[in-house]
Formats: structure tokens, sequence, C-alpha cells
């Protein structure tokens, strides 16, 4: 009877911790791909996006690919985001919906245990590039970075530079990178 009630805590408390939302990366292993911004909340967002392809024609930044579920996903390895809104001005579905009124998504960057920094290697590649001054270098040796979530958009310009691929992106609402539903 403990055993079941100890298995049921432990379920609880991960599906209550961040790493079990969706649109979050895990600190290490597989990273979970984020939707290309103005999408609708997660669930709606699958189930109304066809797999077109059309958000990710529309991206001049070359940012958006179609993965191995048949599901646009952001792709920061080469290329920042502009927020131009392209991609969510060419859906035909409502998975994604452009609105300049809100917020293109709630995604923050954050620097990983695998930045070169902690290893005592010199680099400042991703603040040098971050237009918003939203990265923050220690004075220490061998601390890592660290992202003022205010000043950070989840534009993915740091991830773009980046030499080690150390830096990854999480939804900081539950809602997501989401319009409201109405
Ligand atoms: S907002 Fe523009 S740059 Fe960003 S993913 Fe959409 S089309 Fe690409
Ligand atoms: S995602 Fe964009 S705004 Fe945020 S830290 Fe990286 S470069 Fe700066
Ligand atoms: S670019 Fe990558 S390795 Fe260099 S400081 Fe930033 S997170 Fe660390």
């Amino acid at each position: 009877m403990r055993l079941a009630s100890f298995i049921a805590d432990q379920c609880l408390a991960y599906l209550l911790s961040s790493d079990s939302d969706p649109q979050r990366q895990p600190r290490s292993g597989r990273r979970t791909p984020l939707h290309p911004p103005w999408s609708s909340a997660a669930a709606s967002f699958l189930a109304l996006c066809n797999g077109c392809g059309d958000c990710a024609k529309a991206c001049g930044s070359g940012i958006i690919r179609i993965n191995e579920d048949g599901f646009p996903v952001v792709d920061f390895s080469q290329n920042a985001c502009t927020f131009c809104g392209d991609c969510a001005r060419s859906c035909p579905t409502g998975a994604l919906q452009f609105n300049q009124e809100q917020e293109p998504w709630h995604v923050r960057a954050r620097i990983e245990a695998s930045c070169l920094l902690g290893s005592r290697v010199l680099c400042r590649s991703c603040g040098d590039r971050c237009e918003h001054g939203a990265i923050r270098f220690p004075l220490a040796e061998g601390q890592l970075p660290t992202i003022a979530a205010e000043q950070c958009t989840g534009c993915g310009a740091c991830a773009s530079v980046c030499p080690v691929n150390a830096i990854s992106f999480a939804a900081t609402s539950s809602k997501l990178n989401q319009p409201e539903s109405p």
C-alpha cells in the first residue's frame, strides 16, 4: 500500500514538474522541439496542424522544418527568428495565428552545463550575438552565464552561434507559445 502511494506521489511530482511541460527542453539528451511562433497551445496546435509545410516555406530565415512526426519545428542551429510573422500568416488551418498585439511565444533561452565556460574555456559568442543584452557573464572562472528572462525574447540568435550547442529553450508559461482560447 505504501509502495503504491510512493509511486503515485512520484508520478504526480513528475507531472507537476516543469520537465513534463511539452514545450520545455530537457537539460540533456533529446530536446523537445519548439513549434513556430504564434502557435496555439500544444493540444490545439497538434489538432489543427495538417503538416502542409506552408510555414516552413514562408520562413525567410529558414529555421522551420517538418519533423519526423510531420509537424513544423523551429531549428536555431543556423539562424535566429526575426519574429516577422510570415510563418503564422501563411498557416491555412489556424494552428498558427498571427497577432501583432500578442507576444509571439513564451519561450526563453537557457544555458546548459556543457557551456565552454564551465570547462574554463574562454567564450562569449552568445553574448556578442544577443542584441538584447540578455546574457550575463560571471566574473568567477568556471561559472556559467545566466539569462535575464525579462530581456530574452527567445529569438535563438545565441544558440545559432554556440559552438557546443549549449543553449536550449524552455516555455515560461503553461500557455506555451500560444494564443489564448477565444
Ligand atoms: S516569425 Fe519569421 S523568422 Fe520567425 S519562424 Fe516565423 S517566418 Fe521564420
Ligand atoms: S534567445 Fe535571443 S534574446 Fe534570448 S539570450 Fe539568446 S540572443 Fe538573447
Ligand atoms: S556561446 Fe555557448 S559555449 Fe560560448 S559562452 Fe555562450 S553558451 Fe557558453
